[in-house]
């Protein structure tokens, strides 16, 4: 190897001979910077940083260990982020205010009792009239949904009872 770059290059001095290499190597494991691995060898800084990174031999410096850090963890900390925050389903805890009424108990006027809501469903003196028969809220004469009607809307209740 040193013979035939000695033949190869004969009038050449080559800045990097094996020698130079062997040192700048063993100076670069000694952990000295580029400028005391460059008064050693007795070449320039510059070569000594070019030789270097042609030999794949780079140190980095803390500001850049931080950045390459920094870097490589970022998948890592992109996988364990915070998940954006769930949009919460509405929850309804009671019914919209046009919700259909079911009245599944319908009851006549005989029938009523305080435990019936005495909602009137149809038209009072039809076949078919008959009362809610809900089971009422407490204390009050009709249903929950009833009940919305005849305090929210009044006046459709006034009318229903006619
Ligand atoms: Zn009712």
């Amino acid at each position: 190897m040193i013979a035939n770059q000695q033949i190869l290059q004969p009038t050449l001095q080559p800045t990097w001979t094996p020698e130079r290499i062997d040192q700048l190597k063993s100076y670069f494991a000694a952990g000295l910077s580029c400028r005391d691995i460059a008064v050693n060898i007795g070449v320039s800084r510059n070569a000594v940083i070019g030789k270097l990174s042609r030999l794949n031999l780079t140190r980095t410096s803390p500001e850049e260990r931080r950045a390459r850090r920094k870097r490589s963890s970022h998948p890592a900390q992109k996988s364990t982020a915070k998940q954006p925050f769930q949009i919460r389903h509405a929850v309804y805890d009671q019914e919209p205010d046009d919700a259909p009424i079911v009245s599944a108990n319908h009851c006549s006027l005989l029938e009523l009792s305080e435990q019936h809501c005495r909602w009137p469903i149809s038209t009072p003196g039809a076949e078919d009239f008959c009362f809610c028969g809900n089971t009422p809220l407490g204390g009050m004469p009709y249903c929950s949904g009833h009940y919305r009607l005849a305090y929210q809307v009044g006046s459709r209740h006034r009318a229903a009872r006619g």
